[in-house]
């Protein structure tokens, strides 16, 4: 990981992680993670752009390198927020397991609070040693529009067995944006104004982004 991020994360007691595709970021991700920051008294939050996303390896995903510029110029603003390109640097598809292993032996002594939307959450037991995620991390499940966290988190507790303070919900604003219908508007030459930050929205232009599906 790099020096920089290491040395800013150093002597903070919670560290909240934040992975996503981020393609792009929106307003979406940064509500999600100010208010885990707020509630759970976070020192900061790391955002993690993925490599190459295992589940979304049949679709055209934007240069790694271009998806951390916007993370990167959306975070500038908060003291709080980082962002490291420690899953864009490993080789082929990354899994939290090992972006998680890498945290601990970084900062042994910090809890890792993994912040994911409630779409996100539902796929947890499906991923790659989904045990070992919930005792490294506490799971931060957070609402999103059109998907029923109590009623996931009941039927986790009724199939598997994990520590139940392992996996919180965490109620934010309800924000309805995605990345897929950000690109789709781009595509339709929609407006995607007050949906993401407008540097972000000017990058898209520039680089001529999300003009192709
Ligand atoms: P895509 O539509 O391409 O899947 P996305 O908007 O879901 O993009 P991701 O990069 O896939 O964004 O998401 C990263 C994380 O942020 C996931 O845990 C996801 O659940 C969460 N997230 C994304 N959008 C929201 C939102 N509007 N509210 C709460 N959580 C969100
Ligand atoms: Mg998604």
């Amino acid at each position: 990981m790099e020096a920089k991020v290491i040395e800013a994360l150093k002597g903070g007691r919670r560290l909240g992680i934040m992975g996503g595709t981020f393609d792009p970021i929106h307003y979406g991700h940064l509500v999600a993670a100010e208010t885990a920051r707020d509630e759970l008294g976070l020192d900061n939050v790391l955002f993690i752009p993925t490599g190459i996303p295992p589940h979304k390896l049949n679709r055209r995903v934007t240069d790694a390198n271009l998806r951390y510029a916007m993370v990167e110029m959306s975070i500038r603003n908060n003291k709080y927020f980082k962002v490291s390109k420690l899953e864009i640097e490993r080789e082929g598809p990354t899994y939290t397991i090992d972006t998680l292993r890498i945290l601990h032996t970084f900062f042994p002594e910090q809890e890792l609070y993994f912040i994911t939307g409630t779409d996100a959450l539902r796929e947890l037991f499906t991923w790659r040693e989904p045990e070992e995620i919930i005792r490294l991390a506490k799971i931060i499940g957070a609402s999103r529009p059109g998907y029923d966290s109590y009623g996931l988190l009941a039927s986790f507790a009724r199939k598997y067995s994990f520590p139940k303070d392992q996996i919180l919900l965490l109620e934010i604003p309800a924000l309805a944006i995605s990345s897929t219908d950000i690109r789709a508007r781009v595509h339709k030459k929609k407006s995607i104004r007050y949906l993401l930050p407008d540097e972000v929205r000017l990058f898209i232009k520039e680089n001529k982004l999300y003009q192709e599906l």
